[in-house]
């Protein structure tokens, strides 16, 4: 049966709207509160994959009363049950994963050989790694005459962004529903149609209703109505620190726990010792991926200053070769922005860039050639960047890489700390303790040291205007807990 559905995912944009016309309240898929609808559009061809409710109010309190009617039961479900049913949720995501990943390359606009491992896959990951890291975790433990438990924060809203969309309504809901909590989420209204799957899935796995709800439409509307809301006791939010700050304002009315997964402005130190080339070629990816729309993307390159030149010409050399073009075409590794607003932002900060006297090595504002429809923008390089200028400090999100020399060791990690940002790094060198040694002066959550790869049950968060909090493993799971002491 899952076969059957993968095979019959067809690698095409002609398809015919999906409609998305109910939310899926209290266990039943029922009607909006208004007819008002929000389309989705397909960023490689600019015409409509799908519509969405355009929830208002009275959609997001329902679902909020809904999750606060399951919580009482759900809370008191052990743990182990819990977790069972998760593990049961990514195995059903696994099954519909061509689906999923097809569904996401339409919304997002990400290459379908990237988009099945990291759209569909970590989804799965999310909710398939559970069952094992709350096996381990001490749910009870004693400390002098105190038994210490942990229970869950209650009912939570999770508000996501467009990116990754699924992993990151996946890395909330998965540890939230081990943890004994009841959610509503309100995805990104610019790809909302996953979550539907997601849903769907939910029902088959055999939630119980109420456990998980799902209200569509506009952050300041849905969003804002279910973070002011009562009865909502903690907002795990990710997206960008402009909403992040409304949110946590907003929030601080009724003292609600708030988890904020924000943006960046990651530096990849390149020390000098490190295998330039091979430094170099990893980090323009890490740059580029998902089209330079990836919170963690390292978009500043730190480089020693005498090796500027040879740093320009591999970097630029990398950023041409890409295949760019249709995210539905197996042989590319670009595809187009998420949307028209999104890539008139990134070319704005391309002439920005230039105007402020950044050099540009690769890419333009100008559009890419031979793609006619589409929201691309050309890969993008620019060297001799300064710490001052616009294009190393504020978050592009687009395929725009800032080549920065620097002096000496510790002329990099002041260069590398000096933004208001704190989410991710890299750090390049022969020896990996001086790596590890720089690495640990970068005031962000993660580092990858010599490129290496994502671990998806590692804490994930940010220092400073990243955010706070951790998503995934187990510190993602303590999200969702609060810590009660029985004094004995
Ligand atoms: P966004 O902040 O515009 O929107 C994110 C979500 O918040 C959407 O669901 C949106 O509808 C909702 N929202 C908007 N205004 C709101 C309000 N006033 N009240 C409540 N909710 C509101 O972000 P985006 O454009 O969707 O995503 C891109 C941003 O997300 C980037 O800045 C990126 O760095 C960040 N991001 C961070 C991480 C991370 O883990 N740190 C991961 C991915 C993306």
């Amino acid at each position: 049966m899952a076969m059957e559905t993968q095979a019959q995912t067809a690698l095409t944009h002609d398809l015919e709207p999906i409609v998305r016309d109910r939310f899926f309240i209290g266990g039943e898929w029922v009607s909006p509160s208004s007819s008002e609808t929000i389309d989705v559009l397909d960023p490689a061809t600019e015409q409509v994959v799908g519509t969405i409710p355009a929830g208002g109010p009275e959609d997001a309190d329902a679902a909020v009363r809904a999750a606060r009617a399951a919580f009482a039961e759900w809370s008191q479900v052990p743990a182990t049950e819990r977790a069972a049913l998760v593990g049961r949720v990514g195995q059903l995501l696994a099954a519909r994963s061509e689906e999923i990943a097809v569904l996401i390359s339409r919304e997002v606009g990400m290459p379908i050989r990237l988009s099945r491992s990291i759209q569909a896959g970590l989804p799965v990951m999310d909710f398939a790694s559970l069952p094992e890291i709350a096996a381990e975790f001490p749910f009870e433990e004693t400390v002098g005459n105190s038994l210490v438990v942990r229970e869950p924060v209650g009912v939570v809203a999770c508000i996501t962004p467009w990116n990754y969309p699924l992993h990151q309504i996946c890395a909330k809901v998965a540890p939230a529903l081990v943890a004994g909590c009841t959610v509503v989420v309100k995805p990104s209204e610019v790809t909302p149609l996953n979550a539907f799957v997601l849903a769907e899935v939910l029902v088959e796995a055999g939630l119980p209703a109420g456990v998980f709800n799902l209200v569509t439409g506009l952050g300041a509307v849905v969003g804002e109505a279910l973070v002011a809301h009562d009865e909502t006791d903690m907002v795990s939010f990710t997206g960008s620190t402009a909403v992040g700050k409304k949110i946590g304002a907003l929030a601080a009315g009724s003292v609600k726990r708030v988890a904020l997964e924000l943006g960046g402005k990651s530096p990849n130190v390149i020390l000098d010792d490190a295998d330039l080339q091979a430094a170099i070629q990893d980090g323009v990816m890490k740059c580029y991926l998902n089209s330079g729309q990836t919170c963690s993307a390292l978009t500043r390159m730190l480089v020693p200053r005498e090796r500027l030149a040879e740093a320009e010409q591999v970097a630029a050399a990398v950023a041409q070769a890409l295949p760019l073009g249709d995210p539905l075409d197996e042989a590319n590794i670009l595809g187009p922005l998420v949307s028209d607003a999104q890539r008139e932002r990134v070319r704005g900060y391309i002439r920005k860039g230039v105007e402020e006297g950044a050099k540009l090595v690769a890419g333009g504002d100008e559009a890419p050639e031979g793609l006619g429809d589409g929201y691309y923008v050309r890969p993008t390089v620019f060297s001799e960047v300064e710490p001052s200028m616009t294009i190393a400090q504020e978050e592009i999100f687009g395929p725009v890489l800032s080549i920065m020399p620097y002096d000496d060791e510790d002329d990099a990690v002041r260069i590398a700390n000096d933004t208001v940002y704190g989410l991710a790094g890299g750090v390049w060198s022969g020896d990996t303790e001086r790596a590890k040694r720089v690495a640990r002066r970068l005031r962000t959550g993660q580092v990858e040291i010599n490129g290496a790869t994502f671990n998806p049950t590692a804490p994930f968060g940010g220092y400073k205007q990243s955010g706070h909090g951790r998503e995934l493993g187990r510190f993602g799971l303590e999200e969702f807990l609060e810590t009660k002491s029985l004094q004995l």
